[in-house]
């Protein structure tokens, strides 16, 4: 193969998906493609290898054993029939055209770039108390989403799960409202069992879980094209008390 050939994978199921990616040494996995495209349209990224994952059986949405199943592959638009507060986050992330090309597992694996936040999923996925499972180096491996997101990338991921119970929620967002957009802030907020989880995306690279009632300990917001550190550190408090409020509002 020459310096500039790409070898292009295409599994048709997810223990070929798993099998290709490997370790993931050198493999740039492409999902709905929305960031990693025009990366390669750019020049910016130049895969050795690219594992598409279109076809390897990655997508779909099940409720079973008391639990919601998200495939890494599940177009973002499908998100509609899942749960507070993740459908909210869902339908804010850009518009209808990026949120049927984008899926799941590419908003969880991203990180925001330096104009624009990504990973709107990451902050409500947060707040449900989501579980990651992935594959690569080590074999395969089930942890929590906070953990995931610490741990930085590099491998595969499978699914993304989160208990089925009822619990409160609230999701409160900012944005231009324009075709295209990007999210500036959001914070989704969920209680169940009394214990209550409050994630913001928008802050930094990827989300985070933070404390609603000290919500800027330990963090400087972002400044980037669409907001500066100022305006987001005097908006994180104002939407973290309205998701408070409509979680209240929800029962
Ligand atoms: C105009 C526009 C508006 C946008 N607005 C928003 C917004 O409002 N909110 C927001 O959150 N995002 C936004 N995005 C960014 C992006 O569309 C989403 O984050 C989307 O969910 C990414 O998913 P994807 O499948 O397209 O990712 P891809 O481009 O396929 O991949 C993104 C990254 O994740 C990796 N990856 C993908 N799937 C996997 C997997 N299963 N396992 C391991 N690694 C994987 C890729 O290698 C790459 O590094 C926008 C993008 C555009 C172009």
């Amino acid at each position: 193969m020459g310096p500039n050939q790409i070898s292009v994978l295409v599994p048709s199921s997810s223990d070929e998906a798993v099998a290709a990616f490997g370790d993931g040494t050198d493999v740039t996995v492409v999902a709905g493609g929305t960031i990693v495209m025009p990366e390669v349209a750019a020049g910016r990224l130049r895969p050795k290898s690219a594992l598409l994952l279109g076809r390897a059986g990655l997508a779909g949405i099940t409720r079973a054993s008391g639990k919601v199943t998200i495939g890494a592959a599940t177009p973002v638009s499908e998100l509609a029939e899942t749960d507070a507060p993740l459908a909210q986050a869902a339908a804010h992330v850009g518009d209808i055209e990026v949120r049927s090309q984008a899926t799941v597992g590419g908003n969880v694996c991203a990180e925001s770039s330096e104009d624009t936040p990504r990973g709107d999923l990451q902050a409500a996925l947060l707040a449900l108390g989501a579980t990651v499972r992935s594959a690569g180096k080590g074999g395969e491996r089930s942890e929590p989403l906070e953990d995931f997101l610490a741990d930085g990338t590099g491998r595969l991921v499978l699914d993304v799960s989160y208990d089925d119970a009822p619990r409160q929620a609230g999701y409160a967002a900012v944005w231009r409202p324009h075709s295209h957009h990007y999210t500036i802030l959001a914070v989704a907020a969920a209680r169940r069992d009394g214990e209550l989880r409050v994630a913001a995306t928008g802050v930094a690279p990827r989300a985070v879980l933070i404390d609603p009632d000290d919500p800027l300990a330990g963090l400087e917001p972002r400044d980037d094209a669409l907001a500066s550190t100022w305006y987001r550190t005097q908006l994180l408090p104002r939407l973290v008390a309205r998701a408070l409020a409509q979680l209240e509002e929800a029962g």
